[in-house]
């Protein structure tokens, strides 16, 4: 029987050179539900993140990531991009020399996109403007932002990674993006298999969980030093976070609660 998860992650310890960032960590995203990750910076939000998409200097030292069922632990980058995994990154680079819309006219051609659908994301990211520019070159935190976000709304994944979308994005923009991570997981009406397999899922990682406000999250993990010490409703656990700080969740982790 097929599994109710897209993504797995069993026991799974990642390292740099030697340093070890994630330990034993194991998480399970259901077939459409969309979760966040919140934690102190240095917890391995982002290292966690990474080592899911593929990017080749995290080294898995033990465990194993399953997407649909297939074990990719050991997949290229390139191939889980292929299997519908995407990632808007925290600190994407700049790209000298290649202009936003030479990348964009790239995934319309390899994804097929319908060019209404394409030039319609341009728009609705307010990237109009950008596209003769070199990718993130002198582009503000929120412009990042936004065009790491059509990226993935462009290249359509089934499993989207957002890692603080909403960081350096003012509060009344917050509702607009929003309004675009809410699109990402729209159910798609591709070829799928069965019904399960049309729901797209996502991991959020998010900071001060403003943009909870105005996307549905349907559970919430807290990472402490390389591993998830909490799990469980996005609002009660904010509101824990709030009232009495990580160190809370801390606690419950150190007690062995999970
Ligand atoms: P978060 O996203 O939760 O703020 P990160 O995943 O970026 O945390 O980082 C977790 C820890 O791993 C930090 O202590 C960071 O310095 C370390 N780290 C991340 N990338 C590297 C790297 N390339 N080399 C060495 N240490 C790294
Ligand atoms: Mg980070």
């Amino acid at each position: 029987m097929k599994s109710d998860y897209l993504l797995e992650i069993e026991d799974l310890s990642v390292s740099i050179e030697g340093k070890i960032l994630i330990r034993d960590l194991n998480l399970k995203i259901p077939y459409g539900e969309v979760h966040a990750l919140l934690g102190v910076n240095g917890s391995g939000k982002s290292t966690l993140m990474k080592t899911i998409m593929g990017y080749p200097k995290y080294k898995v030292d033990k465990g194993r990531i399953l997407f649909k069922g297939q074990d990719i632990t050991d997949l290229e980058i390139d191939k889980r991009a292929g299997l519908g995994i995407g990632i808007a990154e925290q600190r994407p680079p700049v790209i000298q020399g290649l202009r936003l819309k030479d990348l964009m006219s790239y995934i319309h051609t390899s994804k097929n996109n319908p060019i209404n659908t394409q030039t319609q994301v341009i728009s609705d990211a307010g990237m109009t403007d950008f596209m003769d520019r070199d990718i993130n070159k002198d582009f503000s935190g929120g412009e990042i932002k936004r065009a790491e976000l059509m990226q993935l709304l462009a290249l359509n994944p089934t499993f989207s990674m957002m890692d603080e979308p909403d960081s350096g994005v003012d509060i009344e923009s917050l509702k607009n993006l929003g309004h675009l991570i809410n699109r990402l997981f729209k159910t798609h009406d591709l070829d799928c298999q069965s019904m399960k397999e049309a729901h797209k899922s996502g991991l959020i990682v998010t900071h001060y969980g403003n943009i909870l406000d105005h996307i549905h999250v349907d559970k919430a993990h807290v990472m402490f030093m390389g591993r998830i010490g909490c799990s469980g409703h996005p609002k009660k656990i904010l509101e824990t976070i709030k009232n009495y700080g990580y160190e809370e969740c801390v606690c419950c982790l150190k007690r062995g609660n999970l």
